[in-house]
């Protein structure tokens, strides 16, 4: 059987062997960054709810972990289409997935934007990670980059994910994401050194776009300026590490299990694009499948009007998952 809320699990960059779980079922998001894999964020809002039931969200994973016996994985990992503490079941999944993988630290994929919250704060602490984002400290590059909801503001969400720090005893992995001619600037790097230096995060993860974004706008920051951002932030970090993530391969141990049908690898490949571009070879990696059913596949869903190739960069058409 397929899955609509559990993807992967992917061999992540920055978490290893990783077993996704989407929070949001559709692109509800709190920004609509320029560099979003999703695409363009479909309801931008502040605004806190089910968006989909704990108790669905948890089913599923009981149900992945019972067909998948004996699967190496290094984090369960929260995060997805959107912002995952815009659910408010966010407690009970976090605590739900530790019950059934407690042998397995859960993750939580950020945009740091409800920190603000100390209820929310208190929800989040029970995870064993954290992974906040934060691209500039400067409004108008803040604005630029993640095109946030109104009343978002880069210091109330430094401020949160500092509060957030103050008392959480888990690690903590900032990531800053930079896009050329947007949020590279020198100014921004000096307020992020003051910042981490502040944080003192377990690492920073400074990136760049590796896959096509939401918007045009977007495009990869110059190699030599990620360096330097990496350098200076390692020096506020002393000790601690700033790198640069390991490319990342999508092949996971334990992805290929029982033999699919095609209208199950079908929805595999819907599923897993939805959440990031990949590749017909990313798909081949991921899936573990044959090179031939994944590109008959991906030829019938091209076919259907269901997905799009970009770039070699394969992704859904809207009407096929959001609308
Ligand atoms: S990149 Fe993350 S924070 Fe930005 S729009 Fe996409 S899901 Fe939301």
């Amino acid at each position: 059987m397929t899955y609509r809320y559990v993807f992967g699990p992917v061999r992540s960059s920055r978490l290893g062997v990783s077993l996704g779980l989407d929070l949001l079922g559709r692109a509800v998001c709190s920004m609509d960054c320029l560099y979003c894999e999703v695409g363009p964020t479909r309801e931008l809002t502040r605004t806190r709810a089910p968006y989909v039931p704990a108790a669905e969200l948890l089913a599923e994973l009981a149900r992945w972990k019972d067909e998948h016996a004996g699967a190496h994985l290094d984090y369960v990992t929260l995060g997805g289409m959107g912002e995952p503490c815009l659910n408010t079941g966010l407690a009970e999944v976090i605590a739900g997935a530790k019950r059934l993988f407690p042998d397995t630290p859960v993750a939580v994929l950020t945009n740091a934007t409800l920190l603000a919250d100390a209820s929310v704060r208190a929800e989040l602490a029970q995870a064993d990670a954290v992974l906040p984002s934060l691209d500039s400290l400067l409004p108008e590059e803040f604005a630029r980059v993640n095109r946030p909801a109104p009343g978002l503001t880069p210091e109330a969400v430094a401020e949160g994910i500092l509060a957030f720090a103050r008392t959480y005893p888990g690690k903590i992995f900032l990531e800053v994401l930079l896009l050329s001619g947007v949020n590279d600037s020198e100014e921004n790097l000096s307020r992020l050194t003051a910042f981490v230096a502040r944080l003192r995060p377990a690492r920073v993860d400074v990136t760049t776009m590796t896959r096509p974004g939401a918007y045009p706008a977007a495009k990869a920051a110059d190699p030599a300026i990620l360096a330097r951002f990496r350098e200076a932030l390692g020096a506020a970090l002393a000790s601690r590490a700033v790198r640069e993530p390991a490319p990342e391969a999508t092949a996971a141990p334990g992805a290929a299990t029982a033999p699919l049908t095609p209208e199950e690898i079908r929805e595999i490949v819907l599923n897993s694009i939805a959440r990031r571009p990949q590749t017909a070879a990313d798909l081949r990696a991921a899936l573990a499948r044959p090179p031939e059913e994944v590109a008959k596949a991906l030829a019938e869903l091209e076919a259907d009007g269901r997905i799009v190739a970009v770039d070699g960069f394969y992704r859904p058409l809207r009407r096929a998952r959001n609308d």
